[in-house]
């Protein structure tokens, strides 16, 4: 083989590709009906959008981007949907609040495996300018319905909040006194973390550091007064909404915007990449990209990953049955066109065969297409004012008349 597709990366086609349609066009309605509007954004951005909002010290921005330089400026591609949103409702001043969705491919350049792809598609939702904690319940309800929708089950919902700069500023003395006896124990990535964006510890992935935030003091036990009472409402609205979640007082998730409520959708089906769905709040992200104090929240969806946890028959994609036309000889040609465009009118695929075989070859061509149906239009039938229809699974064939075509079609 003279070239492979790069690392990470895959193609895709056949009925993977249907899946995937189908979940992109059940989000469009779905979030549609909730009154989100979809966005498209470029594929890169210029690099510091991404290293401003994610934050220097996080994975994507330390070692994950794929950043490229042309001339003096510096460009990335899209690591993740929230920021290239923000900026553009900030660059066409669009209205708010705003409800947006995007469905688009993101870049990050990790170590494939199963659930983790170099190129790797989401999707997100933004609800920017809200600040009351009812909506935090309503995009994880909204995050829910839509899973179901498609026909996943099987998943958790957690939920944590991480306060705000306020809560987090006294908690982090907290957490560095409990800490300060037990560095010698930690991974040489928490300890760099505890100074830079120590949050981040409780995401590490060794069991022995694991252990010890176990026992440490949580962000969620020493929250002030304002997030401790969004957070109780929050929750309070989950159970309005009816849904089950678990609070894990260690989730912190992986980009720095967020701020209070935060949350994942797991599936057990997964092992080590179990998250599908991950999101929160962000009310300082407006601000940090230049806008007025903004409320927002969002969240996104890997949908290969969800993908791997879906049974095969989910979502629902409907197969149009296949036609092959045959015919005899390009004199025909006008005819059995005007077959096919009633083939196709009636939502059905139809290839034409090649009047200089011999109907022998063109059948084995159906065969090889794997088509269900094979009409034959040869001289006879034009005579006859008819066509031959064959069952390619049954072999059984049977003669229409041209005039009653339609009508066979539709009961088919
Ligand atoms: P993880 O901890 O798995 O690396 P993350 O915190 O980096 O996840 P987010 O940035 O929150 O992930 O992205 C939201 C969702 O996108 C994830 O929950 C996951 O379903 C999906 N996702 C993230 N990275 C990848 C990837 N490399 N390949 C496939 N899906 C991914
Ligand atoms: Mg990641």
């Amino acid at each position: 083989m003279l070239y492979q597709k790069p690392k990470g990366t895959r193609d895709t086609f056949g009925k993977e590709l249907k899946r995937i349609e189908a979940v992109c066009r059940t989000a469009r309605s779905f979030f549609e009906k909730n009154g989100y509007q979809e966005i498209q954004t470029p594929t890169f951005e210029y690099a510091d959008l991404f290293i401003r909002s994610i934050g220097e010290h996080t994975d994507i921005v330390e070692k994950e981007n794929y950043t490229f330089k042309i001339g003096k400026r510096v460009y990335m591609l899209r690591p993740e949907g929230t920021a290239p949103v923000l900026r553009a409702i900030i660059e066409n001043k669009i209205p708010l609040p705003c409800r947006l969705l995007y469905i688009e491919p993101m870049y990050r350049k990790e170590r494939p495996q199963k659930g983790r792809y170099r190129e790797f598609l989401q999707i997100g939702i933004e609800l920017i300018g809200e600040g009351e904690p009812m909506y935090d319940a309503e995009i994880i309800e909204q995050g829910k319905r839509f899973l179901e929708s498609i026909g996943a089950d099987g998943f958790t919902i957690e939920v944590n909040s991480i306060g705000c700069p306020n809560c987090r500023s006294l908690y982090k003395e907290t957490l560095k006194d409990f800490l300060k006896p037990r560095t010698n124990k930690l991974c040489p990535n928490c300890i760099v973390r505890v100074d830079k964006n120590f949050l981040r510890i409780f995401d590490c992935k060794e069991e022995k550091c694991q252990k010890i935030y176990d026992a440490a003091p949580k962000i969620t036990e020493n929250l002030c007064d304002n997030c401790a009472q969004h957070y109780a409402t929050v929750k309070g609205f989950l159970g309005k909404f009816g849904i089950k979640y678990t609070e894990n007082k260690k989730l912190v998730r992986g980009l720095d915007y967020y701020t209070r409520t935060v949350f994942e959708f797991k599936h057990h089906l997964l092992g080590a990449q179990n998250t599908i769905l991950a999101g929160g709040r962000y009310d300082l992200l407006m601000k940090e990209l230049g806008d007025e104090d903004t409320p927002a929240l969002g969240w996104a969806m890997g949908v290969d990953r969800m993908l791997i946890t879906l049974p095969a028959e989910h979502p629902r994609v409907t197969e149009r049955k296949k036609f092959f036309v045959a015919t005899i000889g390009e004199g025909l040609i006008t005819e059995t066109t005007k077959l096919r465009n009633i083939l196709q009118e009636n939502n059905y695929v139809c290839i034409m065969g090649n009047p200089k075989d011999s109907i022998k070859r063109q059948l084995k061509k159906a065969n090889r297409l794997h088509v269900d149906h094979t009409i034959i239009y040869g001289e006879d039938e034009a005579r006859l004012k008819m066509c031959s229809i064959k069952n390619m699974e049954s072999g059984k064939q049977e003669q229409i008349a041209l005039i009653d075509f339609s009508d066979f079609l539709k009961k088919l």
